[in-house]
């Protein structure tokens, strides 16, 4: 009998180290992982010495099905994600009809079935089911909160309603993952700016100190409820310090970042336009430079790419009117080599943010990681590989990306989920 998939000359994340060995995978699991001889197989493949990582994991994307399926598709997007070396995502309720109950739910799985990639799905939090969240964990890996307004129109920004959030949610022993925006602070700030044309008064609109009000507030209900509380896509120096604060006073919180407030700040607002408003929206060079050390040291959990489509020609309207987010599943991961090659950060820290500390925080099992009987969920990277990011290569069904004309040195060149090959330039 012949096993499904060797891979020789691998180069195996194994316990926080790089060791040479051969994968055998049969039946969708990983068989062997062996220096001695290969068992015959039905496909061979020389991973010519290419770093093999345990699958990674977006735990933050939109792909926009069912309803807005013009911007991203369940198809396009897990293709992307694939692409991106990603083997796992979290997909984001803020669809239509928005995922609020477990009929939602269901319908999204079936929609989900085409997805190349594995996945989880996020119920969302409105006034219309907080009585009835515990049966929404049958089928939701976690919840979603919006404190302010996104894409979509879910926002609970009364804290006696955030108060009963907070309170469902520690029940189920969930995590909740926060879009933290002050509500009412950005609404005041809206009004003062909305006659300005120029981008950056988009920033302004939303600014630091609305996070930062927010972060505050759902720390302080944590630490009431007792809620495993997770901080979407962090931007600011002083959200974090927050965080810093109440994990010491050992308040369950974590946080993530996106590479999009890694590379961009608001010159690229500035220059971009609309093409890079999203919420939060990009902030300056004293952020960035915080957001860097915080995932540096640990301090932020997970990186995730906050993968929020939207086409070209709605892109570009002006900037009140111009939809928030940007497309990034399949971008992020070569990015952040890039940044490894430049020595920016460590490779052990990437395979931190994006892998294991999301697989802690969500309790996924030990999802990807390398080891005999597990499901082979891989990523192949090649360190040494340049890129140039252009709009012909994307697979986003959107069909464009912030990063256009940007190059650098290393990327995914293999995705493995579940023992299938999902994507191969190797
Ligand atoms: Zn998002």
């Amino acid at each position: 009998m012949k096993v499904d998939l060797a891979l020789k000359n691998c180069r195996i994340w194994h316990k926080k180290r790089l060791k040479r060995a051969d994968l055998v995978i049969d039946k969708g699991k990983i068989t062997s992982i062996t220096k001695s001889r290969l068992p015959p197989s039905k496909k061979m493949i020389d991973s010519k010495n290419r770093i093999i990582l345990p699958g990674l994991i977006d735990v933050h994307v939109h792909f926009r099905e069912p309803g807005l399926t013009h911007k991203e598709d369940w198809s396009t997007g897990s293709r992307a994600a694939a692409k991106g070396g990603i083997t796992y995502v979290m997909e984001m309720p803020n669809t239509i009809p928005p995922t609020l109950t477990l009929r939602d739910l269901f319908d999204k799985k079936a929609l989900a079935k085409k997805s190349v990639v594995n996945f989880g799905l996020y119920a969302g939090i409105s006034q219309k089911n907080l009585n009835d969240l515990k049966e929404l964990t049958k089928q939701a890996i976690a919840f979603k909160l919006f404190m302010g307004k996104s894409t979509g129109d879910m926002a609970l920004d009364d804290i006696s309603l955030l108060l009963k959030a907070f309170t469902n949610v520690a029940k189920t022993g969930k995590v909740l993952c926060v879009h933290a925006e002050n509500e009412k602070m950005n609404k005041h700030f809206y009004k003062n700016y909305k006659k300005e044309t120029d981008p950056i008064a988009f920033a302004r609109a939303r600014p630091p100190e609305s996070e930062v009000l927010a972060i505050n507030d759902a720390i302080e209900l944590a630490k009431q409820t007792n809620v495993k509380l997770h901080i979407c896509h962090l931007t600011t120096k002083d959200g974090l310090t927050l965080i810093k604060k109440a994990k010491k006073n050992k308040v369950d919180v974590t946080c993530e970042t996106s590479p999009n407030y890694l590379f961009m700040t608001e010159d690229d607002l500035r220059e971009k336009r609309t093409l890079v408003k999203m919420n939060p929206p990009p902030r300056t060079g004293r952020d960035q430079k915080a957001l860097w050390k915080g995932i540096k040291t640990g301090k932020i959990d997970i990186l995730a790419s906050d993968h929020a489509p939207h086409t070209l020609h709605e892109k570009y309207q002006n900037i009140w009117f111009a939809p928030s987010g940007v497309p990034s599943v399949e971008t992020s991961l070569q990015l952040m080599l890039n940044a490894v090659n430049k020595r920016m950060i460590k490779l052990e820290k990437v395979v931190e943010l994006m892998h294991d500390n999301p697989v802690k925080r969500f309790e996924l099992d030990n999802y990807g990681d390398i080891e005999i009987g597990n499901d082979a969920n891989l990523t192949i990277i090649d360190l040494k590989k340049k890129w140039e990011i252009s709009r012909e290569d994307l697979v986003t069904k959107c069909g464009w990306s912030p990063y256009e004309g940007w190059e650098g040195k290393g990327m995914p060149v293999m995705t493995i989920v579940n023992g299938n090959i999902k994507y191969n330039q190797l």
